[in-house]
């Protein structure tokens, strides 16, 4: 069934869990989601699943199967396919996943956590293509990574290669939710900007992002919508996590010399208003001869990533 023509996709995050089955120049060719019923346990949640699966899944000879991928939020083992207690879905604490879906659909299944999948998505058929050095960095409500090292993924020796969120780039800094001070992410994801800016809010009683929201409510969404309109604000706000983010990838290319950074949310939808900022502290951090090669871009795949992370998978070895 190596070179069976279709591949079922699944991406089980804490929101929405959804099913995909596509082909290996990875088009769509079913789909199906539903909300995540997170709080009802991990045996419906894979019930869930299993009935999406079956659905995308109908009709389809098990031959014409290469396989099931899973993408999901780690830690997780991805040899013996177990997840361990991700923090968007509780209750879910050594869960054999890959044996329950290989039992339920007699085909062979591979577990991978949802940034290591995500990277191979955006290296398939994303910003990262063509390339043979390449990081991806989530940068939302987290900031993790993933990294294809040499054309392959590199998982480190139990799946935890690519935490760069929780590199410490601030001696000192503000707590993370890691329990570390000073971490990548507790400096520059979402939560981090909105607190930023809540920090600051008495300091900038004019700014447009108060014109939007309270310092209580305040999002990174806020600071970028108001960036985005010329507050100076909002920019100053956006550039310093923009900042932290350039040293802490300036750090990671000292030691891995990729060609291209892949960077998700907050890149795409801010755009220049962060990667300028970004490239200016790179200019600082990382030797000319390493940012001579490396290229800092947005993600392409948008929400298309999801469904091919779990796909992507089986195109890879
Ligand atoms: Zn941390």
């Amino acid at each position: 069934m190596a070179d069976a023509p279709y591949i079922a996709g699944v991406d089980i995050g804490g929101t929405k869990v959804a099913c995909v089955l596509a082909d290996e120049e990875g088009n769509i060719l079913a789909r199906r989601w539903q909300l995540t019923r997170a709080q009802e346990g991990w045996q419906t949640v894979v019930s869930q699943l299993f009935e999406m699966t079956e659905q995308v899944l109908e009709g389809v000879p098990r031959q014409q199967v290469r396989g099931i991928g899973i993408s999901c939020g780690g830690p997780l083992d991805s040899q013996q396919g177990i997840v361990y207690s991700p923090p968007n879905l509780p209750g879910w604490d050594a869960v054999p996943i890959k044996r329950i879906f290989e039992e339920r659909f007699g085909l062979p299944v591979r577990l991978e956590n949802d940034a290591n999948a995500t990277a191979l998505a955006e290296h398939c058929f994303g910003a990262g293509r063509g390339t043979r050095n390449m990081v991806f960095m989530t940068w939302g409500t987290g900031i993790g990574g993933g990294l294809i090292l040499d054309g392959r993924l590199y998982r480190g020796t139990n799946d935890l290669a690519g935490e760069i969120g929780h590199t410490t780039v601030l001696l000192d800094g503000p707590l993370c939710g890691c329990g570390k001070r000073g971490c990548l992410e507790a400096l520059a994801s979402g939560p981090a900007i909105a607190r930023r800016a809540r920090e600051l809010a008495e300091a900038s009683p004019e700014s447009g992002v108060w014109q939007r929201t309270s310092p209580d409510a305040v999002t990174a969404q806020h600071v970028v919508e108001s960036a985005m309109e010329g507050d100076t604000f909002a920019r100053f706000v956006l550039a310093e996590a923009a900042t932290y983010m350039g040293i802490g990838i300036a750090n990671l290319a000292q030691i891995l010399n990729p060609e291209r950074v892949v960077l998700g949310t907050i890149a795409v939808k801010a755009g220049e208003l962060v990667l300028e900022p970004l490239r200016r502290a790179l200019e600082v951090h990382a030797w000319s001869r390493v940012r001579q090669v490396l290229e800092v871009v947005p993600a392409q795949l948008g929400d298309r990533a999801q469904d091919l992370a779990g796909v992507c998978l089986w195109l890879a070895d």
